[in-house]
C-alpha cells in the first residue's frame, strides 16, 4: 500500500516541537508520508529562539526540485519562509501543481519574539502566495497584522464583513481564523470561505473544543496545519479536515505536559517557563502498553 505524501515547506527547529520536525511526525502519527524541504535552520530550545540561518536560495530550489520530479505530492503546508527568495521560489514551484491543496500558517514571528519572516518580504507572500493557498490559517494577532498591512485593519470583535472584505484584498478563498490567543473558554477557530474574488461567503462555520491550559504547547499552530494538510491529502473535505486536525491537536496538547523530554536542571522560576512541544503520538500509545 502507498502513504499519500505531504510536503512540508518550513524551518527547521531542533528542539523538535516546531517547523519541519512537528510536521512531520504529525503527518507520520495520521499516516501520510512526510516530504520536508528546509528554508531556514533555527538555533532553540524550550526557551526560545536564539537565531535564524536562512538557508540558500539555490539549497531551497533544488531540494523542491528533487522532490518535484520523483513523488505525487498530495498536499502542501507551509510554514516558516524566512525571507523573499524562498517566497518566489516556492511560487514558481507551486505553478507546476495548480490543484495540489495548499495550507499556509503565516508565520511571522516566534512567541518568544523573533522574526520568522522577515519584515520585507511581507507583501511578496501576500502578493505570491496567498491567492495561490487553498486554507490560510493565521491566530488573530498574525490575522490583524496581515490586515494592516494592506490597509484594511479589523477591530477586536472582528465582523465578518470586514473578514471577508480582507480575504477579498489578500486574494485568500478559504480561511481558517483561529482562536487560541483569545480569552474565550472554548479555544473557537473560524472556518470562512468566499467565492473567488468576491466578498460572498459559501461557508462559515465555528470549531469548538474547551480551552486547555497547558504549559507546553510550542508548534500548536505548525502541528493544526499540517494536520489539515495531512486530511485534504487523503481527500477530505475542507471542514473535514479542519474538524479532524482539531481534534489531533486537542489531543496532543493534551497530553503535552505529561510526555516532555528530559529536561536539564534549572530553577523552578525558569523551568516554568520552558514552552516545549506537543506529544504527536498520543494515538500509538496503546501500541507500546
Ligand atoms: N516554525 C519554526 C521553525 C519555529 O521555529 C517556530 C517558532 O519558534 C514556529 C514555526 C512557530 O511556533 P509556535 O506555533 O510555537 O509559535
Amino acid at each position: 500500500m502507498s502513504l499519500p505524501c505531504v510536503l512540508s515547506v518550513a524551518g527547521f527547529d531542533p528542539s523538535g516541537g516546531a517547523g519541519l520536525q512537528a510536521d512531520c511526525k504529525t503527518i507520520h502519527a495520521l499516516g501520510a508520508y512526510a516530504l520536508t524541504v528546509v528554508t531556514a535552520v533555527t538555533a532553540q530550545n524550550s526557551r526560545g529562539v536564539q537565531a535564524v540561518y536562512p538557508l540558500e536560495d539555490a539549497a531551497f530550489g533544488a531540494q523542491l526540485a528533487a522532490l518535484g520530479e520523483d513523488y505525487q505530492i498530495g498536499a502542501i503546508k507551509i510554514g516558516m519562509l524566512s525571507d523573499a527568495g524562498k517566497i518566489a521560489t516556492l511560487a514558481r514551484f507551486l505553478e507546476q501543481m495548480p490543484r495540489v491543496p495548499v495550507v499556509l500558517d503565516p508565520v511571522l514571528v516566534s512567541t518568544s519574539g523573533t522574526a520568522l519572516l522577515q519584515p520585507e518580504a511581507l507583501q511578496t507572500l501576500i502578493t505570491q502566495l496567498l491567492p495561490r493557498c487553498t486554507l490560510l490559517t493565521p491566530n488573530r494577532p498574525e490575522m490583524h497584522y496581515l490586515a494592516e498591512s494592506i490597509g484594511c485593519p479589523l477591530d477586536q470583535a472582528t465582523h465578518q464583513s470586514d473578514l471577508t472584505h480582507c480575504m477579498n484584498k489578500l486574494g485568500v478563498k478559504n480561511l481558517l481564523l483561529k482562536g487560541g490567543h483569545s480569552q474565550d473558554a472554548d479555544a473557537g477557530d473560524w472556518l470562512l470561505s468566499t467565492e473567488r474574488n468576491t466578498e460572498t461567503v459559501t461557508q462559515s462555520q465555528w470549531f469548538r473544543l474547551p480551552r486547555l491550559k497547558v504549559q507546553h504547547a510550542h508548534g500548536t499552530g505548525c502541528t493544526l496545519s499540517a494536520a489539515i494538510a495531512v486530511h485534504l491529502a487523503q481527500g477530505q473535505t475542507l471542514s473535514q479536515a479542519v474538524a479532524h486536525a482539531k481534534h489531533f491537536v486537542h489531543s496532543a496538547l493534551a497530553q503535552a505536559d505529561q510526555n516532555q523530554p528530559l529536561y536539564r536542571h534549572i530553577t523552578t522560576a525558569e523551568a516554568a517557563k520552558r514552552r516545549g512541544g506537543l506529544h504527536h503520538f498520543w494515538k500509538s500509545d496503546s501500541l507500546f502498553e
